[in-house]
């Protein structure tokens, strides 16, 4: 069955310059959809470029908590003038991080709020990165939420169940990378098997941590999301074929792809 990969950074040099051969190695193993995301200005034009030139892929333009202090007010004009193209169909990546600490987390709240607004008006889901933050990232979306919904994806999700359960109520989905895979990961493996069937996705975070059993495999690539598919089947006590089908649908729902 088709998969999807909601989240990869393909114009990242370690993918960009082998990427015939890991779109080669995607088709193999069925890959439908790959949805290749920005971290900055430089990098949501190039999303959007291969977005433009490869019918499988689709782009979402933002700027990283961890980019921002770098990020200009004419890049953010850029940036939501990207965010009306049609190959775009995400915006971020966004959020907050309190792991990396670069950032004042000020600043970090201004810019997730810009994005916020910035997917109301188009329309657009987020995808929100939360590193050790989940009662900011709470905060954030308690504050800005509209008639009690926010339009995203919650991505590479390791935070609290508490924390998905109130992003499930805004009407959020859920993202897993290859860390639900690992041998560690219990307790995020329990909550992932809690995430109702049409509200979780799947992705690598390409070309970052790859699935058990590639994890020192380098770089980490859109075809190894079939681990983690594999992976949340079991746990989730569905067969592949199942997994695979209603994690493609969700999303192609929540990107609005046809
Ligand atoms: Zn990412």
């Amino acid at each position: 069955m088709p998969l999807f990969d909601t989240h990869a950074h393909l114009s990242s040099s370690q993918l960009e310059s082998q990427l015939d051969e890991v779109l080669q190695n995607a088709a193999e193993q069925n890959l439908q959809g790959i949805t290749s995301i920005g971290t900055n200005l430089a990098s949501s034009k190039a999303c959007l470029e291969l977005a433009k030139t490869h019918s499988q892929i689709y782009a979402a333009v933002g700027v990283h908590p961890n980019d921002c202090h770098q990020a200009t007010d004419a890049d953010w004009a850029e940036i939501q003038t990207l965010a009306q193209h049609e190959r775009v169909v995400a915006i971020g990546e966004t959020g907050l991080d309190r792991y990396w600490d670069t950032v004042p987390i000020e600043l970090q709240r201004t810019w997730f709020a810009k994005h916020i607004e910035l997917s109301f008006e188009t329309k657009k889901p987020l995808v929100i990165h939360m590193r050790d933050c989940d009662a900011d990232i709470l905060a954030m979306l308690n504050e800005h939420q509209r008639d009690g919904q926010i339009i995203g994806i919650l991505h590479s999700f390791a935070g609290q169940w508490s924390t998905a359960q109130r992003a499930l109520e805004l009407g959020m989905y859920i993202s897993f990378a290859g860390m639900v895979t690992f041998k560690k990961s219990h307790e995020l493996r329990e909550i992932a098997a809690k995430i109702p069937d049409d509200r979780i996705l799947i992705e690598t975070d390409s070309p970052y941590l790859s699935p058990h059993p590639h994890r020192s495999t380098r770089p980490n690539q859109p075809s190894l999301v079939r681990h983690t598919a594999d992976c949340l089947a079991d746990v989730r006590g569905t067969t592949a074929n199942e997994f695979d089908e209603l994690s493609t649908a969700n999303a192609m729902r929540v990107f609005g792809i046809a």
